[in-house]
């Protein structure tokens, strides 16, 4: 049962800025690992995690086959023929291809049938992926928000650079994990700080601070790696892809510094119990608060619908947002909550 959480979220390069505040000061590298930087952050503790387990098994959580989500219909030959329209294509979880100025963008890329270090236990996909990863088009840039199972894949790694031209994608991680890949023979990986730049195909590429964690083994240290959100920039067109995090403060210094955004990528799933996962997960509600606070322009929903990870129903996520929309007066076509698979086009 314990391990069941454990697996939940579970080059050179230049700074752009001043190190004016603490993060590019550098502060978030403690002695132990990396940490957190806002304020109020609290770590759970072990009984923290144990005190929610066994609160969960003394209730019904709903299984994988209560859930049928439907698969949108999507053309992976015009997506691998396009060159210059902006698109964006949800394949499940935290999972995107994002076309910019003809280079193809893969988020956090998750095709295997389960969230964990194993394939014969631990949380299982209810829905399969919105493309499969034989129908993707030729992939310039993976960006990597954490280490955690539902958004580093080894299967899925392995896969993407195994595949005809994979040689050539750059992989950009968080600090601390290029080891990682290059055990997993690729070599071509952007290891990046909070705040650091670089430049890769015409895309310039930003790290950017988050509130979250990571730990990928049952016994392997905790924040060893960093965890990072991403913004990627091209062409005057600005798309940031906040990975896994906690609601802060943060989300408005990236929109001052960064902003405004023409694209984000914003989680609005796995966030019940609030007591236990508030610090790590944000809430549809504190989705749509990200939402304003970078000054994004379209956002797309991420991180739910796809594995049973928390608490709440995995169709809840999308309804409160729609009541978050409405009560910040927010216009639903400037949140959207894609199906699995389905592509838009960003005018
Ligand atoms: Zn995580």
């Amino acid at each position: 049962m314990a391990a069941g959480i454990l697996l939940l979220c579970l080059a050179a390069a230049t700074s752009d800025f001043d190190g004016a505040d603490e993060a590019a000061a550098g502060s978030h590298h403690g002695p132990d690992g990396f940490r957190n930087l806002t304020g109020d952050y609290e770590e759970p503790t072990f009984f923290d995690f144990l005190r929610w387990r066994f609160s969960r098994d003394g209730r019904k959580v709903r299984g994988p086959e209560s859930y049928h989500f439907p698969l949108a219909k999507n053309d992976p030959g015009a997506l691998a023929a396009n060159l210059d329209r902006t698109t964006l294509t949800w394949i499940g979880h935290a999972t995107l291809l994002v076309q910019i100025a003809g280079r193809n963008v893969l988020t956090d890329p998750h095709f295997s049938r389960r969230a964990s270090p194993v394939q014969w236990a631990g949380p299982e996909r209810v829905v399969r992926p919105g493309l499969a990863l034989e129908e993707l088009p030729r992939i310039d840039l993976v960006v990597l928000s954490h280490d955690h199972y539902d958004s580093l894949d080894r299967n899925s790694i392995r896969a993407l650079r195994a595949r005809p031209g994979g040689e050539r994608t750059t992989f950009a991680v968080p600090l601390g994990l290029a080891d990682w890949f290059r055990k997993e023979g690729v070599e071509n990986v952007v290891e990046l700080d909070w705040w650091q730049s670089h430049s890769v195909d015409g895309l310039e590429l930003t790290a950017v601070p988050v509130q979250h964690r990571s730990k990928r083994s049952l016994i392997g240290g905790r924040n060893k790696t960093l965890w990072a959100g991403w913004v990627v920039k091209a062409d005057e067109f600005s798309f940031l892809f906040t990975g896994d995090s906690g609601y802060t403060e943060l989300f408005r210094q990236i929109g001052e510094k960064l902003g405004p955004f023409d694209l984000a990528a914003i989680p609005i799933g796995a966030y019940e119990p609030r007591w236990f996962m508030k610090p790590h997960h944000m809430d549809p509600e504190e989705a749509a608060q990200v939402h304003l606070d970078l000054k994004s322009r379209k956002s797309v929903a991420i991180h739910w619908g796809t594995f049973i990870l928390t608490d709440e129903p995995l169709d809840e996520p999308p309804k409160k947002l729609a009541e978050a929309l409405r009560e910040k007066g927010i216009p639903a076509e400037d949140f959207l909550v894609l199906k699995h698979g389905e592509t838009i086009v960003i005018e």
